[in-house]
């Protein structure tokens, strides 16, 4: 089916109205090899994946009779212990880190899933969010319990009409609008699939030999001994099983990967299409400096996420980059997340200044984003604080001006500060009490990356989507 044959159908979905409802950004992981448990690989994957989501982590493993699993509440370090590891038995494995919004942080939403069918058993691991969640819920017979989509995506799989399970996922995922990578568990085989546009990542890799390995960033490779092959193609069906690998198409799309991988959210030590995230995030730096120029002594980096951005900044510019802001490395992102009085405080817990290396200088503060407007006036202030005579704030992405409905918690438009402020960018800097602000334009971040935009879905800084979103129009259009 063409992506334009969809049916979109939004009727009970609202941003607003699903504040408090998850949207997920995940990391997946699948691996086979024929003579391992794969189980801890998994395991050491989801480790390197923890960045994408830290409030649960789970595992499936096959041993060819039967699938067993096991899934918790907290970080992959605090879920499992070596006994649930050890009884992870089996050739073929998936795990899933996930992050949600307030108020579906539960067990019964964690991932994977697992149910069954006539075909057997079958387990899910989802990176993404659909869009019409609401009508496929409608279509599913025998919901499991969970309010996740991605529990329902896993019935919508077993409830379809086909022979084999690559004809079912087939058939189920040309009823889903959103994005999705996933992997899928048999007992006897590993399934990847990205959708149509490809907007979330998914990668394979060689492991160990006879093994492959599927993993939402290839950082989460090296960390297992395993090679990157290239990414999955949008719209790209991928079975593994002792046979070996066979690649299909359940729709061929226009590839619109989310732009935002590259500036904040994927690793940069991850490949994506072809290129370092880090090397890009500091060319986005080079050109946010040749842009927004400014006089000053010293560049400054927002740990952990302006850092990139910032050695580009000061190697185009000249201007010497100083770490002066230290970051306890033992407070994670888990400490600005859902709850807004703990990012209040975030900041604070995270960052201390050298106040020696500050005062009296005339300060650049690079960060890759401003979403709701939370982190960077308190940066501002501790800089201001520690006796910096001029705070310039340089972002190396342009202002957030719409939500993210693909699987990132970019907030709802109310929350964020640019749409709030109708992208008026004397506004922003007034709000942020900086003494000056630059932003670097969309068509610098694609320059950055060496792609067209048109490969992007770029829809929370330009409210262009690459498939009819349901938003509020009205105060979007004035931004724009
Ligand atoms: P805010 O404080 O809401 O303006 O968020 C901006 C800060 O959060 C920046 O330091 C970003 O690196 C970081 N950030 C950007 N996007 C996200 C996200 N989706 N989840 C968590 N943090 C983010």
């Amino acid at each position: 089916m063409a992506s334009q044959e969809r049916v979109y159908s939004f009727d009970s979905f609202s941003l607003e109205k699903e504040e408090g409802k998850h949207r997920d950004k995940c990391g997946i992981v699948g691996i086979f090899h024929p003579k391992e448990d794969v189980a801890r690989s998994v395991f050491y994957a989801l480790y390197a994946l923890q960045h994408r989501g830290q409030e649960s982590a789970g595992i499936a493993s096959s041993d060819q009779e039967g699938l067993r699993i096991f899934r918790n509440l907290g970080l992959v370090s605090q879920v499992f212990k070596e006994e649930d590891i050890e009884s992870l038995k089996g050739a073929f494995a998936v795990g899933h880190t996930r992050y949600s919004n307030t108020g579906s942080n539960n067990l019964e939403n964690s991932q994977p899933f697992l149910t069954r069918c006539e075909l057997g058993e079958i387990a899910i691991c989802h990176n993404g969010n659909i869009i019409n969640s609401s009508s496929i819920r409608e279509k599913i017979q025998n919901p499991l319990t969970s309010s996740s989509d991605s529990a329902d995506i896993l019935r919508l799989v077993c409830e379809s009409e086909g022979q084999s399970w690559e004809e079912k996922i087939k058939k189920a995922t040309s009823e889903l609008v959103g994005s999705f990578s996933l992997v899928f568990l048999t007992k006897d085989k590993l399934i990847g699939v990205r959708d149509p546009f490809g907007i979330r990542p998914l990668c394979i890799g060689a492991y160990n030999g006879d093994g492959f390995v599927l993993a939402s960033e290839s950082a989460a490779l090296g960390t297992i001994g395993a090679k990157l092959i290239r990414d999955v193609e949008p719209g790209e069906l991928i079975s593994i099983n002792k046979n070996g690998v066979e690649s299909n198409y359940i729709e061929r799309g226009k590839q619109a990967l989310c732009i935002f991988e590259f500036i904040y959210y994927a690793r940069p030590a991850s490949i994506l299409e072809g290129n370092y995230v880090a090397e890009a995030r500091m060319e986005m730096g080079k050109i946010l400096a040749e842009e927004h120029p400014v006089e000053a002594d010293l560049v400054v980096a927002v740990p952990d996420s302006g850092q990139w951005a910032a050695i580009g900044y000061s190697k185009k510019s000249g201007i010497e980059r100083q770490d002066v802001l230290e970051k306890n490395r033992y407070i994670g992102r888990t400490f600005i997340e859902p709850d807004q009085r703990i990012r209040d405080i975030g900041v604070y817990l995270k960052l201390t200044p050298i106040m020696s290396l500050i005062k009296g200088k005339r300060v650049v503060v690079v960060d890759d984003s401003i979403v709701r407007g939370t982190t960077t006036p308190k940066v501002v202030k501790m800089l201001r604080e520690a006796g910096a005579k001029e705070v310039h704030v340089r972002i190396s992405s342009p202002p957030i001006i719409s939500p993210c409905y693909f699987g990132i918690d970019t907030a709802t438009p109310k929350e964020l500060i640019a749409f709030r402020k109708n992208g008026n960018i004397e506004e922003i800097r007034q709000s942020i009490d900086a003494d000056s602000l630059g932003y670097l334009s969309l068509d610098g971040v694609a320059e950055a990356i060496g792609k067209s935009l048109e490969v992007f879905c770029h829809g929370c800084f330009s409210s262009e989507y690459p498939m009819p979103v349901p938003q509020t129009r009205d105060k979007l259009v004035l931004v724009r």
